[in-house]
C-alpha cells in the first residue's frame, strides 16, 4: 500500500479515518485536537448548534463556469457565520492568519459558496509553531473584496504571457516544482561561478534559491517515490528500500523488572532512562488537567533545576516580513 505523508495521514486522522501514526504524529495530532477544541469553545461560545464540514472542495463559480476552488480542512457553520480553520503540521511556521492569502481565499470562497454566511473567521492551527493559533475575522465588506482580489489573481495567472515568479514561498507547496523551467532556472543560477565572494545583498538571493533548490530536491525525490512503489524498475539504478525502523522501549516497568531481578539498583535504572518534555507535558497535562500558559508554568517548574541544555550550531532563519 503506499504510504502517505505525515500531513495527510495526520489530516485523514482529524477526519476520522483510521490511520497508523507514528509517535511524533500522534503527539501532532494530540495538540492539534487540543487546539481546535480551544479555538471552537472560544468561536462557538454559549451559541451551538453548529455544522461541521471536513475536507470539502468549494467552488467559485460564475453561472454554470468553476473559476476557482479551494478545500479548507475544517469549516465549521453556525448561524451567518463560519469558521475556516487550516491546520499546518510543518516545523516552519506560515503568515498569520490575517495575512494569510491561502484562509483569504478559503474565507471569500466558503461565503460565496455557504448561502446566508455573511462573517467568516479564519485560523491557522499549527502545533509546532509559535503562536500556535492565529486568527482574522472578515466582515460582509472584506469578503467581496477578498473575492474580487483572488478572482484578480487567477485571472492574471492564466493570461497566456502571464511570468512565472519562482521562489521559496511561493513554490513551497507547488505541485510542478520537479518540472518547472522557472524553478529550475532559479536554482540553476546557484551554480554560476564567481571568483569574488557574494556580496551580503547577494548572499541574501543565494539563500532563497537554496531553500527552492532544497524544495525542488525533495520534490524530485517524492516523484521517484511514487513511481518506484507503482513499478520497481521504472527508475533506472534506482529501487525502493524501507525506512529505518526506530525503537523505542515502551514498557518501562517491565523491563524495569527484568534489570531489577538481576541486582540494577531503581536509582541506576532510572539514570539510564530520559524522558521528553514532549511526553512529561502530556503526563502532567492527564494529571492536572491544566493547559495552555499554566501547563507551561508547571512543566517549567517541575523540570527547574534538572535539565541539561545542549545546543547545536545556530541555524539560519528568513526575519519574518523581509522583502524577497
Ligand atoms: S514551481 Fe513554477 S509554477 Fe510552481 S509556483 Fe514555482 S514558479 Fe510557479
Amino acid at each position: 500500500m503506499k504510504k502517505r505523508q505525515a500531513a495527510p495521514r495526520i489530516h485523514d486522522a482529524l477526519a476520522g479515518a483510521n490511520v497508523t501514526l507514528t509517535s511524533d504524529e500522534e503527539v501532532i495530532l494530540g495538540t492539534l485536537r487540543t487546539l481546535e477544541e480551544l479555538l471552537l469553545a472560544e468561536w462557538l461560545g454559549e451559541d451551538p448548534p453548529y455544522r461541521v464540514i471536513r475536507e470539502s472542495r468549494f467552488w467559485r463559480k460564475v453561472g454554470n463556469t468553476a473559476l476557482w476552488s479551494a478545500k479548507p480542512d475544517l469549516v465549521v457553520v453556525r448561524g451567518d457565520a463560519a469558521l475556516v480553520v487550516e491546520y499546518k503540521t510543518g516545523p516552519l511556521a506560515v503568515e498569520d492568519a490575517s495575512a494569510n492569502l491561502q484562509l483569504r481565499a478559503q474565507a471569500a470562497v466558503v461565503a460565496h459558496t455557504l448561502p446566508g454566511i455573511r462573517r467568516v473567521t479564519v485560523a491557522v492551527l499549527q502545533p509546532r509553531c509559535c503562536p500556535q493559533i492565529t486568527r482574522c475575522a472578515y466582515q460582509p465588506r472584506d469578503l467581496k473584496k477578498a473575492l474580487t482580489e483572488i478572482d484578480g489573481i487567477v485571472t492574471q495567472a492564466q493570461w497566456e504571457d502571464a511570468p512565472l515568479r519562482a521562489g521559496p514561498d511561493q513554490c513551497r507547496y507547488c505541485p510542478a516544482k520537479a518540472i518547472c523551467p522557472e524553478a529550475h532556472a532559479e536554482v540553476a543560477a546557484l551554480v554560476t561561478t564567481s571568483s569574488e565572494p557574494p556580496t551580503p545583498a547577494h548572499l541574501a538571493v543565494l539563500l532563497d534559491r537554496c531553500v527552492l533548490a532544497e524544495q525542488i530536491i525533495e520534490s524530485i525525490r517524492d516523484h521517484a517515490r511514487r513511481l518506484l512503489s507503482a513499478d520497481p524498475t521504472a527508475v533506472p539504478g534506482w529501487r525502493l528500500v524501507p525506512g529505518r525502523n526506530r525503537e523505542t522501549i515502551t514498557k518501562l516497568q517491565q523491563v524495569f523488572e527484568r534489570v531489577h531481578r538481576p541486582g540494577a539498583p531503581p536509582e541506576a535504572f532510572i539514570g539510564a532512562c530520559s524522558l521528553s518534555k514532549k511526553a512529561l507535558k502530556s503526563l502532567l497535562e492527564g494529571v492536572t488537567r491544566e493547559r495552555g500558559s499554566l501547563l507551561d508554568a508547571r512543566l517549567g517548574s517541575v523540570i527547574e533545576g534538572c535539565v541539561e541544555v545542549s545546543q547545536t550550531r545556530p541555524m539560519l532563519e528568513r526575519c519574518s516580513g523581509a522583502a524577497r
